[in-house]
């Protein structure tokens, strides 16, 4: 069985009738990171675990316990998930040596339905980037060209999936984290609408914009993690108590009929006539395959960025206020604690744990949330949120999903954008508008640039209708061609 290849489903089928075992599996994949992980630095953390729950998985096969349908199937978690038992940094010097006395619900159902976990993957600090660079741990590089960024922040997920170091990775999605990385790696991302998927054990960014998600190299494999992951948590209350489909059993790549809607805004970001090229092969693509096409206009794109940054960093400005280095988390070391007052303790600690783009966004929230700007800013982005979420819905009106690039270019050069943070956070532009409205979001992996990085069309599906852009991202998927490309380092 050539593992590098086959699916979620062969594999843990050929696992439950022992024609090889979970630990073989397992095993094959940490001696691909050992050889790649020091070209990439996509994990921060492997856990020394692996084989032994590998055998557990094996022993509960061997007795015919019941094992679900990712038996045997090894996975890499962004370091943004608590794992009990294994290091959960989020990427930052602030959590570098924290283990987690338990497990997100994702993990734990991933483990339940046979998942065996490999260990950590980089990502940007606390979630915060596009690049990578934000990393306490380094910059994780791309596959395709290491001299180019994996994107953000889940970019150890997505260079580790890509580089086949792990059958399957989870990401999250705040304003295009598992999207954006997708893309840049040409793997299958899917930010699940809000309250699909449990936050429990996940660390908290913005709360009302978080979502964790597969990021794998199928859109099938997509629908199984997802359908594995997903459904109400009585830890998470803003889970749904909706039921949870077979995204897997009714993935249906005939989209004869479906009506897609073109963003007419998307003519606001400028589009690399790499993109463009890719996006209108998609389109004629999809038409060929039966789908029919209306112009939709949600005109509140417009203010996306601003909007999103504006609420996340004032999210994250609360959530991010427990780590005081008085209740855990890193601590900074002073010699005379008798001499200070609390607030140069705070300031201290605080000061040396964050990075610079974490404390950018602590510092704008904290300015948005203090009385007198309140109602200026945080009261008025929540007012513009609500009146885009309307638009979406009179979108969605006219059509089953929304296309659109999932970003205005493929991977840039590391560096390029660090310095400047707008150009950096206009990267969003496509992507932060599923998570305000709260919808589902998938970027699929659909040819090259000039230079060989890969590009994903993004398909946004309404509330709870994932299946939709499963299907129109299995029906691109079949005629994209771009499985059968390797990135340089494989
Ligand atoms: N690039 C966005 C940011 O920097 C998205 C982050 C995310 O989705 N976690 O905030």
């Amino acid at each position: 069985m050539d593992l590098l290849k086959a699916s979620f489903v062969e594999v843990a089928d050929a696992v439950k009738s022992k024609k090889i075992s979970a630990v073989e599996v397992t095993q094959f994949f940490l001696s691909r990171i050992e050889k790649l992980n020091p070209q990439l630095n996509a994990f921060i953390t492997v856990s020394e675990k692996a084989i032994a729950d590998a055998q557990e998985v094996d022993l509960k096969i061997s007795k015919s316990d019941c094992i679900g349908p990712l038996a045997g199937i090894p996975f890499g978690i962004k370091d943004m998930l608590c794992t009990k038992g294994l290091r959960t940094t989020a990427g930052s010097k602030m959590l570098e040596n924290f283990i987690p006395p338990y497990d997100a619900t994702v993990v734990a159902r991933l483990k339940s339905a046979g998942a065996i976990i490999l260990g950590k993957l980089n990502q940007d600090e606390f979630a915060m980037g596009s690049s990578n660079e934000t990393s306490y741990f380094g910059n994780c590089l791309n596959p395709w060209n290491t001299e180019y960024v994996p994107g953000g922040s889940s970019g150890g997920s997505a260079a580790a999936q890509a580089a086949r170091m792990v059958m399957g990775t989870i990401g999250t999605d705040t304003g295009g984290s598992i999207r954006q990385p997708s893309s840049f790696c040409g793997i299958v991302g899917i930010k699940p609408t809000y309250g699909r998927v449990s936050r429990y054990g996940i660390v908290a960014f913005a709360s009302s914009l978080d979502q964790a998600g597969p990021m794998v190299t199928s859109v099938q494999d997509a629908a199984l993690t997802l359908e594995s992951i997903c459904g109400h948590d009585s830890m998470d209350s803003t889970t749904s108590q909706k039921a949870v489909p077979s995204f897997s059993k009714n993935l249906n790549s005939n989209i004869k009929g479906m009506k897609i809607g073109l963003l007419k805004e998307y003519s606001l970001g400028k589009i690399h006539p790499d993109v463009e090229q890719t996006y209108q092969k998609a389109l004629e693509q999809l038409k060929l395959l039966g789908a029919e096409f209306v112009e939709i206009s949600v005109g509140l794109t417009e203010f996306a960025v601003p909007m999103y940054y504006l609420i996340s960093a004032s999210e994250a400005s609360s959530n991010l206020a427990r780590y005081d280095g008085v209740k855990y988390g890193f601590r900074a070391q002073f010699n005379d604690l008798s001499s200070m007052t609390l607030d140069d303790f705070y300031a201290e600690t605080r000061g040396q744990g964050f990075g610079t783009e974490v404390k950018r966004r602590i510092m704008l929230g904290t300015h948005c949330l203090s009385s007198g700007y309140y109602d200026a800013y945080y009261n008025k982005a929540g007012q513009v949120r609500r009146m885009l979420r309307d638009q979406y819905a009179q979108a969605f009106e006219q059509c089953d999903a929304i296309i659109s690039p999932v970003t205005t270019s493929a991977a840039f050069k590391i560096k390029e954008r660090s310095s400047d943070p707008l150009t950096m956070y206009m990267n969003d532009i496509f992507t932060t508008s599923a998570n305000l409205a709260g919808l589902a979001g998938m970027s699929v992996p659909f040819g090259f640039s000039s230079l060989g990085l890969p590009i994903g069309i993004h398909l946004v599906g309404s509330h709870f209708d994932e299946q939709k852009i499963l299907n129109i991202g299995a029906a691109l998927e079949s005629v994209s061609g771009t499985r059968e490309k390797t990135p340089h380092v494989y």
